[in-house]
């Protein structure tokens, strides 16, 4: 696992979940399998999260906030899509509100698989976003250097509009 400089904070997000993965989530914060011992820690504030964990697929209504949060957390920043209707809108996919996974709205770094993704395999997910985010930040303080950081991140692309 990637030694990182700070102790990355995450996000926690239903786009439209029906509470099966979310529950999982909530289960790798607990002693059983906690997630902290990483140095994890769960945050509700997009400004201070590096790691934007989403479960559920985007609907007409989560849609803006999924955007939101992303446009809010500072760069550089990872995305984790958690059980397959984030990965790809899952049975719901043909639902006339379901607009689709994640990735239909912001861009998404690890997808983790499972109905409903189980803790190990969603703690799976988060080591392999850590590795993303320190390449990511390596990238990010060498783009700044050269003044090219908002182009490193997608700056210009809609999600951060
Ligand atoms: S993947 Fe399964 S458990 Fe998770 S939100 Fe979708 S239907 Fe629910």
């Amino acid at each position: 696992m990637a030694k990182l400089a700070k102790s990355p904070w995450l996000l926690h997000y239903d786009a439209s979940s029906c509470n099966g993965c979310d529950i999982e989530v909530l289960d790798c914060t607990t002693p059983r399998f906690d997630i902290e011992r990483f140095g994890i820690i769960n945050t509700g504030d997009p400004f201070q999260a590096d790691i934007l964990l989403v479960t559920g697929g985007v609907n007409a209504q989560s849609e803006a906030v999924v955007k939101q949060i992303y446009s809010q957390m500072p760069n550089p920043k990872v995305v984790v899509a958690v059980g397959i209707c984030a990965c790809t809108g899952g049975v719901f996919k043909e639902c006339y509100n379901i607009k689709g996974g994640v990735d239909t709205v912001i861009p998404v770094d690890v997808y983790v698989p499972g109905c409903a993704a189980r803790p190990q395999a969603i703690i799976d997910g988060v080591v392999k976003a850590l590795e993303i985010l320190d390449k990511k930040r390596r990238d990010y303080a060498q783009a700044r250097k050269s003044g090219q950081a908002d182009e490193a991140e997608g700056g210009n692309e809609p999600w951060n509009t």
